[in-house]
């Protein structure tokens, strides 16, 4: 931990009341950690240093430490003082990214560059984000470069939050541009994308018939030359168009008969690398009246992932003290039974493990 002296729980750095311009602001938060569990940002939040930073032992704490904390514990500690939740370098590592997206704990998922300039969005990361945008839980995405040494730059991968018009730039208003959902993210082409005039993180509502919408966009690039542009719909390439390297637009017509998401996925290249997945919207969410969002498949690997969680503390864990262990279990708990009930409410049997099963079953 290089920097723990950096935190004081209030100084935005850049402001013009702390002597900058105001076009750049600058705020320390943590990024708590657990080897197995997961990593987690918690950014901006106000008072004391949420702790203890690390929990469960090596790698990350000292040897023989209790799994004592909860990524979703640190997420709800930081919302209580003001904070924004970021799961970052999603996916990795992983075992509590499910519980917390299912207990809606997160504001966004981090598409992570690394060191890497030309690495891409991952298909990996972004595969496993629309899991979860799939069952309708809408999280957006921001992007981070996840720094750790001289040879990461830092804005290789960036998130843009659209405040309302007439909103002052602020680290307040520009949270709260995340928590709304309204971002995108870039190695550098700039985007806008809507549908039927909703922006992103927006949410409207057709009838039980559906209908056709316009998702229109707009691209833009002074870097990476633009090749083509795709509309991603339910995880899937809807359209696809060769686009102009440096600046194009364009709009789609779209029929949608079930509830769909719907963004902007832009690819690009430079004249000596490989194409590369260069910016994604967060989505427009157009939902069918009488068609939740639900696909069986990914609820399925999310469910599991929670069990393995459990399972994970109920075994190779070390354990905590018995109050602090069935708090944390009990947490989880409500998390399985909210998205298990769902599943099976919408008629969809899965597998049981011996942990898991329940009498209804038989
Ligand atoms: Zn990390
Ligand atoms: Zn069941």
């Amino acid at each position: 931990m290089t920097n723990v002296g950096d935190f004081d729980g209030k100084s935005t750095f850049g402001t013009r009341e702390a002597g900058g311009d105001g076009e750049h602001l600058v705020r320390v938060g943590t990024e708590n950690r657990q080897h197995v569990l997961g990593h987690i940002s918690l950014i901006g939040y106000r008072g004391n240093m949420i702790s203890p930073l690390c929990t469960g032992g090596p790698d990350e704490s000292a040897l023989g430490d209790p799994v004592e904390i909860l990524i979703s514990e640190w997420a709800k500690q930081c919302r209580d003082q003001g904070g924004l939740v970021v799961l970052p370098h999603f996916p990795d590592p992983r075992l509590e990214n499910a519980a917390t997206l299912v207990l809606e704990r997160a504001d966004a998922v981090e598409m992570c560059s690394q060191d890497d300039f030309y690495h891409s969005i991952d298909p990996y990361s972004l595969s496993d984000w629309y899991r979860y945008l799939n069952n309708g839980y809408l999280v957006p995405a921001v992007g981070g470069t996840d720094k750790m040494g001289t040879t990461w730059a830092v804005g290789t991968i960036r998130t843009y939050a659209r405040l309302p018009d007439d909103t002052p730039f602020t680290y307040d208003a520009w949270m709260e541009a995340v928590r709304n959902a309204r971002t995108f993210v870039t190695y550098g082409p700039l985007l806008e994308f809507d549908v039927d005039g909703r922006e992103m993180g927006r949410r409207m509502l057709l009838t039980a018939d559906g209908g056709t919408v316009d998702a229109t966009w707009t691209v833009a690039s002074a870097t990476v030359p633009m090749t083509r542009v795709e509309l991603v719909v339910n995880g899937e390439i809807r359209e696809s168009r060769s686009v102009k390297a440096d600046a194009d637009s364009g709009y789609w017509s779209v029929h949608i008969d079930r509830s769909a998401w719907l963004a902007l996925l832009v690819r690009a290249k430079y004249e000596d690398k490989p194409e590369m997945i260069a910016a994604h919207s967060t989505p427009v969410m157009v939902e069918v009246e009488g068609s939740p969002f639900f696909a069986a498949a990914d609820a399925l690997t999310i469910l599991e992932q929670i069990e393995g969680l459990m399972a994970y503390l109920d075994t190779i864990g070390t354990r905590a003290e018995s109050k602090r262990t069935a708090e944390m279990r009990l947490l989880l708990q409500s998390a399985y039974r909210r998205l298990h009930n769902r599943m099976h409410e919408m008629g969809f049997d899965h597998p049981h493990s011996h942990s898991t099963d329940h009498p209804e079953h038989r």
